[in-house]
């Protein structure tokens, strides 16, 4: 039996993952590890990106995302659900009860009902009231959208000249720098030596309806092989989609580099094929399948959360891409 390891994104990582510590710690079995800690956030209404705690899209709606992989043939996603605040259980299910890897929107939400899954509220009071308050300080109202009976995308009405709303064009705390927090992504390493991974989000901020970041999507916000090693991201989930981020971290570890040295390649292609603004973030975390591990960021203000047998961090990032 090998040493577990749980790393986890973001300063709140720490108090999820003592959760989920114990089971891990008895020989428990890393997914279920990688469950609760992304279930104990998602509870969790002081984060503002994540299950209960997450801010709506533009029109008001939360919408979550999540997933859990194990490899290349054991993973399971769900995208824009709004059932209940908890994704990363029923990509969980996706996986082991569906033949399907991914559920979307309407779909994702009518299995987590067959699956038994308890209905909950998504959107908290505190949550809601900011998405008034940000709406009310849009410089023109977002225009209403007009039904459409033909099938095709329904637009704003006839005859209103008002621009559309565009999330780049409004001061929004889904800026980085405005947040202390972002997705919860955790990898895990059990004493039976399995990687598992998972993410939980409710995206970014005010983001357009129907939006989907990389967190959701295999390979970009989380990739696992168990024999190579696991990655996955947090930040904007637009800056790592062209990259299939994760999976170009877990590439490099098969071609031998350390997960720093991974992590450091993977930002280092954003870097290079983005113009990056200011407070544009991604972080990663990684972790090989013999216990080595890393947390890097293209910019200071993120922290991992690291459990060990000798540890219980919260731990700055290293490498720094744009210090
Ligand atoms: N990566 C997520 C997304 O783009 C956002 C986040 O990490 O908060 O949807």
């Amino acid at each position: 039996m090998g040493e577990p390891i749980l790393l986890t994104t973001w300063a709140f990582g720490q108090a999820a993952n003592a959760v989920a510590w114990p089971g891990l710690l008895a020989g428990g079995d890393g997914l279920d590890a990688v469950e609760a800690v992304c279930r104990h956030v998602e509870l969790d209404e002081a984060v503002e990106s994540v299950g209960l705690g997450g801010l709506p899209d533009a029109e008001g709606q939360v919408t979550l995302d999540g997933c859990v992989m194990r490899g290349p043939a054991r993973c399971g996603s769900v995208c824009s659900m709004s059932f209940c605040p908890h994704p990363v259980s029923v990509a969980r299910r996706v996986m082991e009860e569906s033949a399907h890897v991914m559920l979307a929107g309407p779909g994702a939400d009518a299995f987590s009902a067959a699956q038994g899954f308890e209905a909950g509220v998504v959107l908290s009071e505190w949550a809601r009231a900011r998405w008034a308050e940000w709406r009310a300080r849009l410089p023109s109202p977002f225009p209403p959208t007009a039904p459409s009976t033909l099938g095709g995308p329904s637009g704003p009405p006839v005859g209103d000249a008002r621009p559309a709303y565009n999330p780049a064009n409004v001061s929004s705390p889904a800026s980085d720098a405005a947040r202390s927090h972002d997705t919860v992504a955790v990898l895990a390493l059990d004493a039976a030596g399995n990687l598992s991974g998972g993410c939980s989000t409710s995206g970014m901020a005010w983001k357009l309806p129907g939006r989907v970041g990389d967190s959701p999507l295999i390979g970009h916000g989380l990739y696992v092989h168990p024999a190579h090693g696991a990655a996955a991201a947090t930040g904007k989930g637009e800056l790592v989609m062209g990259l299939c981020s994760s999976f170009d971290a877990v590439e490099r570890m098969r071609s031998g580099a350390s997960p720093r040295e991974a992590l450091g390649g993977a930002l280092g292609r954003i870097r290079e094929e983005h113009d990056l603004a200011a407070d544009d973030q991604v972080a990663m975390i990684a972790l090989s399948p013999h216990g080595e591990w890393a947390g890097a960021a293209l910019r200071p203000d993120y922290r991992s959360a690291l459990r060990t047998t000798t540890r219980d961090e919260v731990v700055p990032p290293d490498p720094v891409l744009c210090a």
